[in-house]
């Protein structure tokens, strides 16, 4: 058995700790490329959204090297995620690749366990003694991992606006997430997030410039993976600002285990409180969530906001109308990006600088 997974954003880092401290084999798909793209967009509908492409994309490539078992979360209606384990089954087999494959069910239900419970009945008996004890244990530093790679993620996002060095943050924190990566256990892991920090933190830094503050807002794989977003959080850092998103791999989890009902949760809770005022109903995925946040934003005194969007992408192309009328109603600029497969990298630097040149006449005309 050799199990794999998609790449997106720091998800690798910690799928391929509860494979390693598990001892179970496993295969990285190499890093999300053109390459990867265009053999996802090859073999999927032209409409499908762009995260499907590319994480059938990942598996293409992952199976070609060798593995043979695809883990993959689930999701429900009514966004396309719910289907994608369906669709991408479909596609892999008419492609002749062979592969077992184990979705990770969105919410602990009973059908979810019984449906884990099956297609995961072949896949145990490969699974010695050993591996099964030490699972937990995977689970564990995999989660570890995750939280560190979201902290020093955080922290990037802190200190690329004054960075003197243009490039220098994104320099180290992929040296500190490599730290972080190749841990083997609790203490070297500790030692790694430590010295990841302070190689963050000891950066030349010019504290006297005052970044904007932009949240970057929208479906949630989209700005997430800097693959799929095109680096819009490390651009938007590199001209002066300082990125805030909520969307992260340890919420979207705790949500889906309905835990942390007291931070992460709820602060999602007050975002489709908000969204109310403009959607009488749960549109579905990040939708309701991506309206109410824009507003708090607005009241919690950010200078914009940067909303992400695959091309087709239907919570989101609903999210987008609304928010025009919510930038215009709180007075704050909001910048739509859509995302599709084409070569739109330069258009994306031209328009965020464009959306950064309008901040910074805004803020001077205040
Ligand atoms: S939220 Fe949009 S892009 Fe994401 S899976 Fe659903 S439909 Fe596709």
């Amino acid at each position: 058995m050799k199990v794999t997974f998609p790449h997106l954003g720091s998800m690798h880092i910690f799928c391929k700790a509860i494979a390693e401290t598990a001892g179970i084999p496993y295969i990285v798909p190499p890093e999300t490329s053109r390459k990867t793209l265009t053999l996802g967009v090859l073999h999927s509908n032209e409409c499908i959204c762009l995260p499907f492409k590319m994480i059938l994309g990942n598996f293409i490539e992952a199976l070609q090297m060798g593995a043979d078992t695809i883990v993959m979360v689930g999701s429900g209606p009514p966004c396309r995620l719910g289907l994608y384990d369906l669709v991408q089954k479909v596609i892999l087999e008419d492609m002749g690749l062979h592969y077992r494959w184990l979705t990770i069910p969105p919410r602990l239900t009973w059908q979810a366990i019984w449906k884990n419970h099956e297609e995961t009945k072949e896949l145990r008996k490969e699974l010695s003694a050993r591996n099964i004890f030490l699972f937990p244990y995977g689970l564990w530093m995999g989660w570890k991992k995750m939280m560190a790679c979201e902290a020093l993620e955080q922290l990037a996002m802190k200190v690329r606006p004054i960075e003197i060095k243009r490039g220098e943050t994104q320099k180290r924190l992929k040296k500190a997430l490599s730290w972080v990566d190749e841990a083997k256990t609790p203490r070297v892991l500790e030692e790694a997030i430590q010295k990841g920090k302070a190689l963050l933190q000891e950066m030349e830094q010019d504290r006297s410039r005052i970044p904007f503050k932009v949240a970057i807002i929208g479906e949630l794989y989209t700005v997430m993976d800097p693959h799929i977003n095109r680096g819009v959080e490390q651009k938007l850092g590199e001209l002066g600002v300082e990125v805030t998103r909520t969307s992260w791999f340890s919420t979207h989890i705790m949500r889906s285990l309905r835990k942390n009902k007291a931070d992460q949760t709820s602060e999602r809770t007050r975002f489709f409180e908000a969204s109310k005022a403009y959607l009488g109903y749960d549109v579905g995925a990040e939708c309701n969530v991506s309206v109410g946040e824009a507003i708090l934003r607005s009241k919690e005194g950010y200078d914009g906001v940067v909303h992400l969007m695959p091309f087709a992408c239907m919570p989101e192309t609903t999210a987008s109308g609304i928010l025009t009328k919510v930038g215009k109603d709180w007075d704050i600029p909001i910048l739509t990006l859509i995302l599709d497969e084409q070569e739109i990298e330069g258009r994306i630097q031209t328009l965020l600088e464009a959306f950064v040149e309008m901040l910074e006449w805004k803020r001077r005309a205040a």
